[in-house]
């Protein structure tokens, strides 16, 4: 059997929303706002919920809704509602800059969304709007506090950290991590659509964390599922707040990786960083049938790699993160 098509479950599903995002992350796109693409490639909520039914028919049991920025689209909380009305799934989780949770975090929880990752990379107000292209933190900050009080728990913070950047703040992120009694997740940055040259000199490692973590603070370290994305996972001693670190290049975890994702243009990836994919849009536009969406799960399944080869072509506000 060709090592790709090696048996493992595949039961989570990331979805994204929109390609459309209202912040311009560099690292998320290098070059530049890409131009959008055309509101006729991009699937409907009818067209999404179709996927995600077969999703679960085949073993998808957790979806995470992202995008782009999920909370752009319009009537997003809606399709929340749909999608946690599909049988058979356990969690349906939503990755978000945070700009707009402060609105939508009550909605959400009302229409039964689990739980949430907020994405912010500086505690700096300048800083902050550098890195996104204009946001403003205060925004993100009121998101997570407007989180917890619709009832969100086990929020997760996401920070991509840069060198020259903003990897002189993880002290801070630290104690933000304590303060709120949250967990903070720093993230290696992914060489996305860009050679690995150009994306080096703003790469933090694995190890590097690890060491500037245990310098910091008394650390107990924590049980990780073998599929989990943050394989290093810290209780911070004496407080509630938890740190991880997700090392998608130093310590890749593609053989327990049980993921696909739906992109906003319906192409069902087999991974984040290679581009083979099955053209679910099209299943469904042409055939529409159950079984054919069926059938471009475990197709989409038998792509999955080894091991990724440590770069991706296309952008990760298309892909869904
Ligand atoms: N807009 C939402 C957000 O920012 O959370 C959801 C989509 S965003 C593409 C999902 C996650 O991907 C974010 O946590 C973001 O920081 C991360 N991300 C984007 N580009 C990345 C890169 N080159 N390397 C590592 N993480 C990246
Ligand atoms: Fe937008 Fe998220 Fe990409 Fe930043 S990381 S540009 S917020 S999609």
């Amino acid at each position: 059997m060709d090592e790709r098509t090696t048996k493992r479950e595949i039961t989570y599903l990331r979805v994204s929303v929109t390609d459309h995002c209202n912040y311009r992350c560099a690292y998320c796109m290098p070059g530049g706002a890409p131009e959008n693409l055309p509101r006729s490639e991009i699937l409907s909520y009818e067209e999404i919920i179709a996927v995600v039914r077969a999703g679960a028919e085949f073993g998808i049991t957790k979806v995470r809704v992202t995008g782009g920025e999920p909370l752009v689209r319009k009537d997003v909380v809606e399709l929340v509602r749909r999608i946690r009305e599909v049988d058979g799934l356990g969690e349906v989780c939503m990755t978000t800059n945070g700009s707009l949770l402060a609105r939508h975090a009550r909605p959400l929880r009302e229409a039964g969304l689990d739980r949430l990752n907020v994405s912010m990379d500086s505690l700096m107000p300048d800083r902050f709007r550098r890195i996104t292209g204009g946001g403003e933190l205060s925004h993100v900050l009121a998101g997570l506090n407007a989180a917890e009080n619709a009832g969100f728990g086990n929020t997760k913070v996401n920070v991509v950290l840069m060198r020259g950047v903003n990897c002189d703040e993880l002290p801070q992120f630290v104690h933000f991590a304590a303060a709120r009694g949250l967990e903070v997740r720093f993230i290696e940055k992914m060489p996305l659509n860009q050679s690995v040259e150009d994306s080096a000199p703003l790469f933090v490692g694995l190890d590097e964390i690890r060491r500037r973590l245990h310098n910091l603070h008394a650390l107990e370290r924590l049980e990780v599922e073998p599929c989990a994305p943050a394989q290093l996972r810290y209780r911070l001693i004496g407080t509630r707040g938890v740190v991880g670190v997700i090392a998608p290049i130093s310590k890749p975890f593609c053989s327990e990786c049980n993921r696909l994702r739906l992109s906003a243009d319906g192409k069902l990836r087999a991974c984040l960083m290679e581009d083979g994919h099955v053209d679910v849009k099209s299943v469904i536009r042409t055939s529409g049938i159950e079984a054919e969406l069926l059938e471009a799960f475990k197709q989409a399944a038998a792509l999955k790699p080894p091991c990724h080869n440590g770069h991706s072509s296309t952008l990760m506000s298309r892909i869904g993160g």
